[in-house]
């Protein structure tokens, strides 16, 4: 990253022509420019309207300016907003006079980033608000907002805060080795470190809800030739995605469509005839079918009469059977749902079903869930070092495990961090974020 205390400017609303183009600046320079820029800076937060002029007196634009003393901005710096008028040639001559200024333009999530160093939100938060931007549902938007408002946040903090109270006192315990300690004291400890070990570990084995609601639920559907996969696919996507043909075996790769479900976003994979074969390139179909349904979180399959193909179903992944052929009068056998993909019947009660499904197992109203692998790896390693410290019998080794267990959740919470963590979650960031 360059210079961290460098004023940084960029575009904040979208891109492409608009009426209004947000520019934002954050950095110590920020006042200043302002006051180059349109001659008398704003009052702090207060939307007044100016003329903002380039260093040789040319008109750029009359623009909504607003002043955004640190420490209580976004990023915890001074900073300004510009709202400027949408053009091209405004937004040029605008950053002209900024970058002559000394200014420079943000990298991708550099506001975000700066907020972090100056305390404004720790990095979860921080990730929200990546996660908010690119949210495409409500469930998305519900999860976001929940880990922006800090519910992830505290839940953490208070492991770190029970965790640094168990350290203290295998350090006193190091300390003053010769104090009489009530035999209750060891017993309560251990039952302290196997309490926050359970709680983290019930909190990683939640199915991964959090990521499957972040990153969206994959589901397979798979079945025989020519039950009507695709048809069924192009239904529920309301638009051909698959291709229908009357030919058993002609859907030869895997094909998806994006929907909603419940709030949550799922792919949808049509899988190729699951049936064996000498030609060789639906043999290759039939084998990356398998390896998508595999992969999958949810399947589906469809049959349209009793002889329906055995299915690996992926560990612990659900599973929906569907008779579809309704209009045909095929027989439903055991199938959970019986639709027509082609008329639509029974389709909206199959919609339903799954809708629920999703909700299930992505869902973003029970307790707050870690929302991808950084969170994970953080904490499994916090609950493995917390199981040494539980081992340990000098309070020397068992404090130092505690220790590390501590840093495992520090790194999630960016407690603890390294520039390459950071690195890495800021740069998924747009700029201007
Ligand atoms: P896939 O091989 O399982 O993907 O099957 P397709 O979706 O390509 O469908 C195979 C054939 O069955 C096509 O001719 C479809 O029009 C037909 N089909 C699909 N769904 C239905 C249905 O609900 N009723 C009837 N009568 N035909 C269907």
């Amino acid at each position: 990253m360059q210079g961290a205390t460098d004023t940084i400017f960029a575009v904040a609303s979208g891109a492409g022509q608009a009426a209004v183009t947000v520019l934002r600046l954050s950095g110590p320079a920020s006042g200043g420019l302002l006051d180059q820029l349109c001659h008398r800076r704003p009052a702090p937060r207060a939307a007044t309207v100016r003329t903002l002029r380039a260093a040789d007196g040319e008109v750029l634009d009359r623009a909504l300016v607003l002043w955004l003393p640190g420490p209580g901005s976004y990023t915890g710096e001074d900073s300004a907003e510009l709202h400027l008028h949408g053009g091209r040639a405004v937004l040029d001559g605008v950053t002209d006079a900024l970058v002559e200024g000394g200014a420079r333009p943000a990298e991708p999530g550099e506001f975000t980033r700066r907020a972090f160093l100056h305390g404004r939100m720790d990095l979860l938060e921080a990730e929200a608000v990546a996660d908010l931007v690119s949210a495409e549902t409500a469930a998305q938007r519900q999860q976001a907002l929940r880990q922006l408002g800090g519910a992830l946040g505290s839940l953490y903090r208070g492991w770190t805060e029970r965790l640094t109270r168990l350290v203290a006192q295998q350090e006193a315990l190091i300390d003053f080795p010769d104090e009489d300690l009530p035999p209750e004291t060891e017993a309560a400890t251990l039952r302290d470190m196997a309490a926050i070990r359970g709680e983290i570990t019930a909190h990683l084995n939640d199915g991964r809800r959090g990521e499957r609601l972040r990153e969206g639920l994959v589901i397979a559907v798979t079945g025989p030739p020519n039950v009507g996969k695709s048809t069924l696919i192009n239904a529920l996507a309301g638009r051909e995605v698959a291709i229908v043909s009357p030919h058993a075996g002609t859907t030869r790769d895997v094909l998806e469509a994006r929907i909603v479900l419940g709030g949550v976003p799922v792919t949808l994979l049509d899988t190729a005839g699951l049936r064996e074969t000498a030609d060789p390139i639906e043999a290759e179909g039939v084998r990356r079918a398998r390896a998508r349904a595999a992969a999958a979180d949810f399947l589906i399959v469809v049959r349209d009469s009793n002889d329906v193909a055995e299915v690996a179903r992926p560990d612990g992944a659900g599973m929906l059977t569907v008779a579809n052929k309704a209009d045909l009068g095929v027989d439903p056998g055991d199938a959970q749902i019986v639709v027509s993909a082609l008329t639509g019947a029974g389709m909206s009660a199959l919609r339903e079903r799954l809708a629920g499904e999703a909700r299930r197992l992505a869902d973003a109203a029970g307790p707050p869930a870690g929302t991808c692998t950084r969170h994970r790896a953080g904490l499994a390693d916090a609950a493995s070092w917390l199981g040494h410290a539980e081992a340990a019998g000098l309070p020397e080794l068992r404090g130092e495990a505690l220790r590390v267990a501590l840093r495992g959740i520090g790194r999630v919470t960016g407690r603890v961090g390294t520039e390459d963590v950071l690195d890495a979650v800021f740069s998924q960031f747009c700029i201007g974020k």
